[in-house]
């Protein structure tokens, strides 16, 4: 089996996915594991992405498992490693993405990267070194009053510089818009004047594309999602929708809904709208004893010969959440409901549901770890940065489960009925 030409850390595990897609859409076959992997891939990739949770712990945690992440990725012989961050460029204060560049650079023993968290089709551009949140700078969107990590300096050179101890420069538009032998003079000339780590300017796809061969042959890149659709040429892949097939879905269909974001209260009402069968869990009955686990899985299985999905969800909209959380604790509610959903999603699955939808960033996280899934090949993107995946559960009837694990505020309204029709 040929290694994978790229390996990726990504600190968070929606933002795994999102950097999954857009390999994967750009010609790349994607693996995405669950933490550090303990085997190899069974099947030959050209990417490998995994997926930490170290945005917002503290730095010396985040630099451990950064660096446990490439020894593994060395083991499997990776061409180029890419260290994947959010598009707002937030970690904690003091900053993650600072330490752990310069402890993967030390590492892979590299005198010089890059840096861009653009992603302009999802609003992120970086222009002059200053980062936009759709038509504003970073620090007047909602970033401003983020809970866990507010950002409130746009200018991508000064948060970086405070950071790291290597010297950060700028490739700024103006080369990055004449091509990539533009971006590769700067990058030179940036080197030649001692700088170790450049932030790149991107307001479009083109952009990314054009600086895609300039970082041929980088040990190493950091950056947001979008600097990934222009790697794969570097390596002779192509866009190909051959990257995406994954094995035929079968099994029953099921969703379960743990967000309570405007976009997902929008999809169960569109779902329930359309005469979709639906199973509503009150966090409240839990409190009470009410086994909801067993209730919800009976429901289920009283329309196993339906053919339409089911959908199990606690959604609910902002008032009755606020309601439920002065009660109980907010994050008592939310682990309580998590728990009873992710069980939910093993109760389906191993009554043969084998096309399942999460939604919900945290609630993902726990039905993952429910099924015991560790890995996942990326398929078809529903919505951007949604992507059907294909993973192995030793709760499953099927050979394999195809999953979609929605966060927040992603997909359109009818996002619940479309998902499946991909799959037909
Ligand atoms: P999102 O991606 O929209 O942020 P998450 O799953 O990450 O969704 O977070 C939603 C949180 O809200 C979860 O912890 C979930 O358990 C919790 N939750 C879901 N429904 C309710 C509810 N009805 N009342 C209180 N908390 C809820």
């Amino acid at each position: 089996m040929k290694p994978p030409y790229l390996g990726c850390i990504a600190d968070d595990f929606t933002g795994a996915t999102d950097l999954a897609s857009n390999l994967v859409r750009s010609g790349m076959r994607v693996v995405q594991t669950i933490g550090i992997p303990s085997e190899p891939p069974s099947e030959e990739v050209d990417a490998i992405v995994i997926a930490l949770k170290s945005r917002t712990i503290q730095a010396t945690q985040a630099v451990e498992q950064s660096l446990a992440a490439l020894q593994w990725l060395r083991t499997q012989q990776v061409q180029q490693v890419y260290f994947k961050y959010c598009s707002t460029f937030d970690s904690t204060p003091e900053g993650n993405i600072g330490p752990v560049t310069d402890a993967l650079m030390d590492a892979l023993g590299t005198e010089f990267t890059i840096a861009c968290p653009a992603f302009p089709e999802n609003g992120r551009s970086v222009y002059k070194g200053y980062l936009f949140a759709g038509d504003v700078l970073l620090q007047e969107s909602g970033m401003r009053n983020h809970p866990l990590t507010p950002m409130t300096d746009s200018n991508l050179v000064r948060v970086l510089q405070a950071q790291t101890k290597r010297r950060v420069g700028l490739v700024d538009h103006s080369y990055v818009r004449r091509g990539s032998d533009a971006v590769s003079s700067r990058i030179a000339a940036l080197r030649s004047e001692g700088v170790e780590v450049a932030i790149v300017d991107a307001i479009d796809n083109d952009d990314l594309l054009a600086m895609g061969p300039a970082l041929a042959g980088l040990p190493l890149v950091t950056a947001g999602s979008g600097v990934a659709i222009g790697l794969p040429a570097n390596f002779g892949v192509s866009a190909s929708d051959l990257a995406a097939r994954l094995p035929a879905a079968r099994g029953r269909r099921a969703i379960v809904s743990g967000s309570c974001s405007v976009a997902t209260n929008a999809q169960v009402a569109d779902f329930r709208q359309r005469g979709g069968a639906a199973f509503s869990i009150d966090p409240m009955q839990i409190v009470a004893g009410v086994d909801v686990v067993s209730e919800a899985l009976a429901w289920a299985d009283k329309l196993l010969d339906d053919v339409g999905p089911v959908l199990v969800y606690a959604t609910a909209e902002p008032e009755a959440v606020k309601t439920t959380q002065a009660k109980l604790g907010v994050e008592e509610a939310g682990q309580m409901v998590e728990h009873a959903l992710s069980q939910i999603a093993r109760g389906l699955v191993a009554k043969g549901v084998g096309q399942l939808v999460v939604a919900g960033g945290e609630t993902s996280g726990a039905c993952v770890q429910a099924l015991g899934i560790d890995r996942m090949r990326i398929g078809p993107a529903i919505a951007p940065g949604v992507p059907w995946c294909h993973a192995q559960s030793r709760y499953a009837l099927t050979e394999g489960i195809h999953v979609t694990l929605k966060s927040g505020n992603f997909g359109t309204t009818d996002f619940f009925t479309k998902a499946f029709e991909q799959l037909t």
